[in-house]
């Protein structure tokens, strides 16, 4: 269960959180609903369990619904995430029809009329704002790098975001799916919640102990789904360019989202080609302690992604003091000020040599985990972010 509210005083003051209760005060006991497509695995899952929680600290009866689906649906979706993220996928009529079904049998059990507000979070259950008679506003949160969307898909999607009073977006570089209806609202992470909360020196070492990491070496880490977005493979590359110069270890954490098939083949290929490195664990298991412990641990973390939304994982290191390198892409660089809280990095090769760089320079790479602490207070944490909800559902609903 997450900290109320009044907890965070200590992290962001008393400012902030009376603010917080002063806004949402007009909201008192509004019932708004929160939809997305998985309760545990990724960014998205994970922001929902402080948010929805913390808003009912704040006052507002937020509740989260969860659209169920099958293989097949799960497939066509992780598609649609491929797509808009710019890959060329195969677009079929049957495909259009297994995403329609299940929003269509979703909207029949999901009483959604019953809500002051509806946040449908991505594509997987966008389409159900099609089968109700909509008497309140709608708000589509995209979580994903819409940069340079597939067309074919974005276009039969697009039929369903219109219908949107409003759209939240987390970067400018994306495309703007409802323009002049459009909010740019960067995504959070709770310093309070096990994943993110402080850890002693005893806990960090169980954590890893447990799991057979000896901290006889520097740690380099990757935190993610196995999803080749991530570039999980690229990440074995460049942790072998740097193993030859400098005796460290590479762990890769990851874990599969009920909502994304992909990732057990992801995953084997990983395995696959650690095998054949020196000092490499792969692990996979959902585990939130394990990830602070490790965060905390890390001489560098990396988020080597070749596309991405935002990047909680950037955040959730920085927050720990540790510097992060990162492809330089989506969200990312809103985290990573180049040369001041980590790399953005646009190579394996240029991965490899920020490694070193921060491998041999811990005290530098200690000045950097501190701005990176600084940034994501200022900019990352949950209750800026809930406040950008409530004024933004109070501007529609008011
Ligand atoms: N995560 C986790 N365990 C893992 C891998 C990832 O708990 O083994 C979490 C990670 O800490 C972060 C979220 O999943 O909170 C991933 O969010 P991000 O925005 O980085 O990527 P997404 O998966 O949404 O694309």
């Amino acid at each position: 269960m997450p900290n109320p509210l009044k907890c965070y005083i200590k992290v962001v003051g008393n400012k902030i959180v009376e603010s917080i209760f002063q806004e949402a005060e007009p909201l008192e006991g509004m019932p708004v609903a929160h939809v997305n497509s998985t309760l545990y695995g990724g960014g998205v899952a994970e922001i929902l369990h402080s948010l929805v929680y913390l808003m009912n600290d704040a006052g507002i009866e937020a509740e989260w619904r969860v659209i169920k689906g099958n293989q097949d649906f799960f497939n066509v979706t992780k598609s649609f995430h491929n797509a808009l993220q710019g890959e060329a996928v195969q677009f079929t009529e049957r495909m259009k029809r297994t995403y329609l079904k299940t929003n269509k049998e979703f909207a029949k059990i999901t009483h959604l009329e019953h809500y002051d507000c509806v946040v449908v979070h991505d594509p997987q259950p966008a389409a159900c704002i099609n089968y109700f008679e909509k008497m309140q506003p709608w708000i589509w949160r995209c979580h994903i790098d819409l940069s340079k969307p597939n067309r074919k898909v974005y276009d039969f999607l697009k039929q369903f975001i219109v219908k949107y009073d409003h759209a939240i977006i987390s970067n400018k570089k994306f495309l703007c799916p409802l323009p002049g209806r459009c909010s740019i609202i960067y995504p959070s992470i709770d310093p309070l919640s096990p994943k993110n909360k402080e850890l002693s020196e005893k806990q960090i070492e169980k954590q890893l102990r447990g799991h057979s990491i000896d901290m006889d070496k520097p740690i380099v880490a990757q935190i993610s789904r196995f999803d080749k977005w991530k570039d999980p493979l690229g990440v074995l590359k460049a942790f072998e360019i740097v193993r030859k110069r400098f005796d460290c270890k590479l762990v890769l954490l990851g874990n599969l989202a009920d909502d994304d098939p992909e990732g057990e083949i992801i995953y084997n290929q990983v395995v696959k080609e650690a095998e054949k490195l020196k000092d490499v664990h792969v692990i996979l298991e959902y585990n939130d302690l394990l990830v602070n412990a490790l965060q905390r641990a890390s001489s560098v973390v990396l988020q080597k992604s070749i596309k991405e939304g935002f990047g909680l994982t950037v955040a959730e290191a920085l927050w720990k003091k540790t510097p992060v390198i990162g492809g330089n892409t989506g969200g990312i660089p809103l985290q990573i000020i180049n040369g001041k809280t980590g790399f953005v990095v646009s190579s394996i090769e240029e991965c490899a040599k920020r490694m070193l760089f921060l491998l041999r320079n811990p005290k530098k790479a200690k000045e950097m985990g501190k701005a990176g602490h600084e940034h994501v207070k200022k900019h990352f944490l949950i209750t800026r972010h809930l406040l950008d909800y409530i004024r933004l559902i109070k501007s529609l609903v008011l």
